[in-house]
């Protein structure tokens, strides 16, 4: 369990592969959600559940796993009164990866997912920090090997910061962003659409956000929990704009609380012709978001040359 491994590969323009969704394949695999951290819970409440979707992943093809922590952000846990357990809780999710990594016997590196899951945006930024800072500690003291600031889809000024925080960890650091197409512009912006029943949120454009961001980090960026159809035009955007590494992580479906719903699933065959179609546009790095289960990730890890 290292980064070595996937510098390397990324030194020499070989692809990576990540792993899928974790709550969509812990459902199916009989974990029960929470109504307020969704998956959250999973990794103390279902832990062997957890364990055995990341090796679902590394068996898949995937380089990289990524911990359940995406929904157990300490802003999050703190608004729904478990700050006693934000510590427990990611310092569990580190542990059950590794676990798995272990049981794989294979140099699989392990992300640890920092979030701003539960959009308390209108916080604002001061209140945040800590709780960024926080997440970020905990994962990087408990042994991830790279941290993923995971779908970032708030205002840039956010974002920003959270990128800042992220530059304190002495390990790489990826960012994923989330993008939407604002309807009447036309135009690719900052955003998620995540439910059928409301509208999408829409933020600042993508392009300018991304100019401020490159400034600030320089290693790999990821479009990410945004939907196919988005991905390929924000990867020629980010592309255009940016000469480090590039990957994508789309979603397949809808949320409905607490759970993540396929909807109209993507037959393997179609979601590895548009992985492809993104790999020869310069994306380096791939996988899946919610949505995206155990299948998909398998039928793309064909494209990997070693
Ligand atoms: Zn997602």
């Amino acid at each position: 369990m290292s980064y070595k491994l996937i510098k390397e590969k990324l030194d020499n323009n070989k692809l990576i592969i990540l792993d899928g969704a974790m709550g969509s394949e812990l459902e199916k695999n009989g974990a029960k959600m929470d109504k307020n951290l969704w998956c959250g819970t999973c990794s103390v409440e279902f832990p062997e559940l957890v364990v055995k979707v990341h090796e679902d992943y590394i068996k898949a093809g995937a380089d990289v796993i990524t911990t359940n922590t995406y929904a157990s952000t300490p802003i999050s846990m703190r608004n729904y009164g478990m700050e006693n357990s934000i510590k427990e809780f990611n310092q569990k999710s580190v542990q059950v990866a590794k676990k798995a990594i272990e049981n794989s016997k294979k140099d699989i590196a392990l992300a640890g997912s920092v979030s701003a899951s539960g959009s308390y945006y209108k916080l604002g930024i001061k209140a945040m920090i800590p709780g960024f800072n926080e997440q970020l500690k905990i994962l990087t003291d408990e042994g991830v090997d790279l941290i993923i600031l995971e779908a970032m889809s708030s205002q840039a000024d956010i974002v920003q910061t959270m990128i800042e925080c992220s530059m304190k960890s002495n390990i790489p650091v990826w960012l994923s962003i989330s993008c939407v197409i604002d309807d009447k512009t036309k135009k690719i912006m900052l955003g998620y659409n995540d439910t059928l029943d409301s509208p999408p949120e829409v933020y600042e454009n993508f392009e300018k956000s991304l100019n401020k961001f490159i400034k600030l980090h320089k290693g790999p960026i990821l479009i990410a929990h945004s939907d196919i159809s988005v991905t390929g035009k924000a990867i020629d955007i980010a592309k255009k704009n940016f000469d480090g590494i590039i990957g994508a992580y789309p979603n397949v479906g809808f949320y409905e609380k607490p759970h993540w719903r396929s909807g109209d699933t993507i037959r393997p065959d179609d979601y590895l012709n548009e992985v492809k179609s993104w790999v020869k546009s310069g994306a380096q790095i791939v996988g899946g978001c919610c949505g995206v289960g155990t299948n998909l990730i398998e039928s793309i890890s064909v494209l990997k040359d070693n």
